[in-house]
């Protein structure tokens, strides 16, 4: 039984305090100081939306986009050998006004349950980060002020995906909470003639370039109409293979 996933969080650790399990009514605030201490040594997942967003921040197609930023055992963020993230740069995110969601709510984390049960807990911060903590606002008023909105909607989005896929190849890995992780691992070690390997799985522009192409439509070039597109690829992919058991 599935009774979690995790849908974007940094690679810190959560506090472990079950009194830091909140909702989106719980009091929080959390003033970002900019030290960049919290851009070191964290694995900040990627989903298909943030690579768009990313790529197109960088004024590149995904493909490239993840050949050249993206750790491909992740998939995470890729880091310079000091275990600084590759977008830091002088103490400054370069890329901010596209980060990805899990640097939007840090020092949070959320999480959802099979059963659409939405919760945030609080991750640990680097000892000597300058953040200030506080309980002025709510979470939701915070991820709102993050710009959280549209990750949140492209998370929901493909969550659903995500447990057909997992329920596609579950036969593959055992199962497993950590479902975004899994999902990937599982269809990585799939070798099925003609399935995209795992890095194409984040590969939006070249997978609806390809789906467009085969049913000679034009290609969508906006994040929204490519990350429409990219769904309904993969929505046919699994009804094609057979994989829409939910
Ligand atoms: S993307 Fe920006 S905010 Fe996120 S870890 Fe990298 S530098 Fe920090």
């Amino acid at each position: 039984m599935r009774d979690s996933a995790e849908t974007a969080t940094p690679g810190a650790q959560p506090a472990g305090n079950e009194t830091t399990v909140r909702t989106g009514t719980s009091p929080f605030s959390y003033e970002c100081r900019g030290c960049g201490r919290c851009c070191f040594n964290k694995r900040i997942p990627l989903g298909p939306y943030e690579v768009l967003r990313l790529a197109r921040h960088a004024s590149l197609a995904t493909g490239e986009f993840l050949r050249r930023y993206v750790d491909h055992e992740g998939p995470w963020l890729a880091s310079r050998p000091d275990g600084s993230c590759v977008f830091l740069v002088g103490g400054c995110c370069t890329v901010h006004t596209d980060r990805p969601f899990a640097c939007r709510v840090y020092p949070l984390g959320r999480w959802v349950s099979a059963r659409g049960e939405e919760t945030f807990r609080e991750l640990r911060p680097h000892p000597q980060s300058e953040g200030r903590y506080g309980q002025e606002g709510t979470v939701a008023g915070f991820l709102e002020r993050q710009g959280a909105a549209p990750y949140l909607a492209a998370a929901d989005r493909l969550q659903a995906l995500f447990y057909r896929l997992f329920d596609a190849v579950q036969g593959v890995l055992p199962q497993r909470p950590d479902l975004p992780v899994a999902v990937p691992e599982a269809w990585r070690t799939r070798a099925v003639d003609g399935d995209p390997a795992f890095v194409e799985w984040l590969d939006a522009d070249g997978i609806a370039a390809r789906y467009c192409h085969a049913q000679g439509r034009p290609v969508p070039e906006t994040i929204d109409a490519v990350h429409d597109t990219y769904i309904e690829a993969i929505d046919a992919w699994l009804k094609k293979t057979g994989g829409q058991a939910t």
